[in-house]
Order: C-alpha cells, then sequence, then structure tokens
C-alpha cells in the first residue's frame, strides 16, 4: 500500500490545499495555521448535531407563520402547512416543504452520526458507503433552508393590511438556528478521520496492529 501524506509528514493547507511540511506552523503560500487534520473534528460535529437536533424540536412544534385572515390569527406549524398545501392540491409544493424541512434535516443528522460513529471505529462501514453518506451530507446541506425562503417570500407577497398578512413564526428562528447548525456540524467534520480508520485497519497496511 502506498503511504499517505501524513505518514509523509505532509498536509494539505485548509484554505489553499497546497501540500507542505506538518512541521510549518502556518501555510507558506497563504498563511493559514496548517493542521493535518481538522482539530477535535469528531467532538465539534457532535456538539453542533446534538444542539441542531434540540433546534430541530421547537422549528417543528412551534408555529412557523402566523396569517391574519380578516382579523382571525391562525398558527401554522411546517407538517400543517405541509398538509394546507396537500388539502389546497399543490401537491409538489407539499411535497418539496415535506422534503426540504422534515425529512432532508432528520436525514442529515442521521448520516453526521453514521459518519462520527464510522470515523470512530465504532461501526464498520465499506468505504463506498461512508463516501457516499458524505456526498450525501454534502449535496442535501445547500436545499435545507427552502422552508425559511417560502415564509420569506409569503412574508413578503401577503402583505394586505387587515386583509390578509403573513408573519414569520417563532420556529421560523428556531429552523434557522438548526440548518446553520447542521451547516457547522458538517463542516466540522473531517472526511480523511475515515479513511485514516479504513487504512489503520486495512490488512495490507504494514504498520496496522
Ligand atoms: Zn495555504
Amino acid at each position: 500500500m502506498t503511504r499517505s501524506a501524513l505518514e509523509l509528514d505532509l498536509a494539505a493547507c485548509h484554505s489553499c490545499h497546497k501540500v507542505s511540511d506538518i512541521k510549518n506552523p502556518e501555510c507558506p503560500r497563504c498563511g493559514a495555521h496548517l493542521h493535518a487534520r481538522k482539530p477535535a473534528s469528531i467532538s465539534r460535529c457532535l456538539a453542533f448535531g446534538l444542539t441542531g437536533i434540540l433546534a430541530y424540536i421547537p422549528a417543528n412544534l412551534l408555529p412557523i407563520m402566523v396569517v391574519t385572515q380578516l382579523g382571525t390569527r391562525e398558527k401554522s406549524t411546517i407538517l400543517g402547512g405541509v398538509a394546507t398545501f396537500w388539502e389546497m392540491k399543490a401537491y409538489p409544493v407539499a411535497i418539496t416543504i415535506f422534503i426540504a424541512s422534515v425529512m432532508i434535516p432528520g436525514l442529515k443528522f442521521v448520516a453526521l452520526a453514521v459518519l462520527c460513529a464510522a470515523a470512530k471505529g465504532k461501526i464498520n462501514l465499506p468505504p463506498q458507503s461512508s463516501n457516499k453518506i458524505y456526498y450525501l451530507t454534502e449535496l442535501v446541506g445547500r436545499w435545507s433552508m427552502v422552508d425559511v425562503f417560502v415564509v420569506a417570500i409569503l412574508v413578503g407577497l401577503i402583505q394586505l393590511g387587515n386583509l390578509m398578512s403573513i408573519e414569520p413564526g417563532t420556529a421560523a428562528i428556531a429552523f434557522g438556528l438548526m440548518v446553520i447548525l447542521t451547516m457547522l456540524s458538517a463542516h466540522a467534520f473531517d472526511p480523511r478521520l475515515i479513511w485514516d480508520r479504513i487504512r489503520k485497519e486495512s490488512p495490507t497496511n504494514p504498520s496496522s496492529k
């Protein structure tokens, strides 16, 4: 097996990706702090992820928007909104909101937990599966703000004074917070830790014992 950059005391800069000697405290090209792996990667990933789950609960239980129509105020949660759109026969909108706001954040938490467990060696995942799960978290991340955008657009569009108005509810803040926390969690995770683990456990690696 060929030796990894880490075994050759080389590290790639996190900012400019220049590969240089790990003994350098800073990247010789851009001056960024140099470290072989993201420091405390798994702890930070789990900390942000768990805080994200805490925000996921009020994001789904509290009202995401408050609709005032002819003097009556009606609060609706994310799932309530999905049901309303479904009843209005706006199926694509209902499905999009459900996938983006309920399914994707949930999946992302599970995926990050699985990756952390794989990097820690708690579970055995084939390298191809780890790669796919990591790619999935990167891919879905950019779609998870859809709900906040839907509320933002509705708030901007529907302001008919006393006839009808839409205001964002408390859950919108919790939802935004949850999206930011899952982004930080995914960013804190260093995927190379998975390959390090697989390398260490590989029978063809002479240094594995
Ligand atoms: Zn650099």
